[in-house]
């Protein structure tokens, strides 16, 4: 990469990270010489990457921004039974989503020729993104190997484990392809909304556990990609055994699966007067997390004590991590915190204010995410931005500028 090369980019990412600089601002920013600003700024404008408000204005005030419909980043996520996708603008404003319902996602091959088939049907249906899709972000509900693009050992449906998902997409959408764990594209969504958030944890409570990991505004993977499967931490001294083949792990623990058997038992037990009559109204004899939705917001008092219970085993995991890491943020989400709501997230905080030091939650932040419908796929398209941006940035012009 030339030093032109580099101080476009600079200029590029001091403008998107910004309401609107004018070139002087730009200067002050990246500490880049004017004429050399000047020269750069030029060819922006003229590639259709910047534009630039303010015409009563002398050169020197006018002021610069991203041109957002010059290209676009789908996002997409895939759940155990949910797909969701959002094409967003280079200011990361959906301009397109979908989502639709999966039947089955045991087979790789034809899972993801129907999920190919579905972002080429919504690609097709908005016109004005067409050649226009600088790259795909996807995020998946198991053990990701970043480098290789590929899944590793999903517990739930093996039959995945290698897929070349990145070849795949790419060579089907011709665009470039990142694939993550589901849990650092949602972190990474809650920072890029909220930039404040330097170091954050994102905690999906559901099937399974996870936590994406945001040190210093950029993902942790780890060594090989595995850093946050907090699901298989052991916590319990109890015979659960767990999908993984260990017995005792936080997700046989306090996962989806587990604090329902529990209801279910104790229900059985006439713990629950409220539970008993939503069972014996309905159908079917499983409870679901509706139910206990249903319990909490009718302040059943069982259904509190078990989702405080559940508060503790997932605060005594969180406050090892609190410890380790010293984040300013925990935002939590997943089916099971949707359903304990506040009643979890008070018991969760105030088992780390128990158990954590006065210094790492003094100002410690713990809150629900505002958006786990769309929150996957936004920072899958997010991720990829900001990971292809620079490719693509100077493959367009790059070799014109030497
Ligand atoms: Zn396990």
């Amino acid at each position: 990469m030339t030093y032109n090369d580099r101080a476009r980019i600079s200029i590029y990412n001091a403008i998107r990270k910004s309401v609107g600089l004018s070139r002087s601002e730009v200067a002050d920013r990246t500490g880049l010489a004017r004429s050399t600003i000047s020269l750069q700024v030029a060819e922006l404008l003229r590639s259709g990457f910047l534009q630039e408000a303010g015409k009563n204005l002398s050169q020197r005030k006018l002021k610069l921004s991203i041109h957002p419909e010059k290209g676009y980043f789908i996002g997409a996520l895939l759940g155990t039974r949910r797909f969701s996708v959002q094409i967003v603008n280079l200011h990361y404003q959906v301009v397109a989503e979908m989502q639709c319902h999966l039947q089955n996602i045991h087979d790789p091959h034809s899972c993801n020729t129907f999920l190919l088939e579905t972002l080429q049907e919504l690609i097709e249906s908005n016109p004005q993104v067409q050649g226009r899709i600088f790259g795909l972000g996807l995020g998946l509900p198991f053990p990701v190997n970043f480098e290789a693009g590929k899944p590793d050992s999903p517990p739930y449906i093996p039959l995945w484990h290698d897929f070349p998902m990145v070849d795949f997409y790419s060579e089907g959408l011709e665009i470039p392809v990142l694939i993550d764990n589901d849990v650092n594209v949602m972190a990474w969504a809650e920072v890029v909304r909220e930039p404040k958030l330097d170091n954050t944890l994102f905690i999906k409570l559901g099937t399974g556990i996870g936590c994406g990991i945001v040190l210093h505004q950029g993902i942790y993977r780890g060594a090989q990609g595995s850093a946050g499967d907090i699901g298989h931490i052991a916590v319990s001294e109890q015979n659960k055994v767990c999908h993984c083949g260990h017995s005792g792990c936080l997700e046989a623990t306090a996962g989806r699966e587990a604090l329902l058997a529990e209801a279910e038992k104790a229900v059985g037990e006439g713990e629950s007067v409220f539970l008993q009559g939503l069972l014996a109204k309905g159908r079917q004899r499983k409870l679901a997390l509706r139910d206990l939705q249903a319990a909490i917001q009718a302040n059943d008092s069982f259904t509190i004590r078990l989702f405080q219970k559940e508060g503790e085993r997932i605060g005594s995991v969180l406050s090892s991590l609190v410890n380790v890491l010293n984040p300013d943020s925990i935002i939590l989400g997943g089916s099971v915190s949707e359903a304990g709501g506040l009643y979890l997230l008070r018991a969760i905080h105030q088992h780390i204010l128990y158990r954590s030091p006065h210094l790492a939650t003094m100002k410690l932040n713990i809150q629900m995410t505002k958006d786990f419908l769309w929150g996957g796929s936004f920072g899958a398209a997010a991720l990829i931005g900001e990971h292809i941006f620079e490719q693509e940035f100077h493959r367009q012009l790059g070799s014109r500028n030497g």
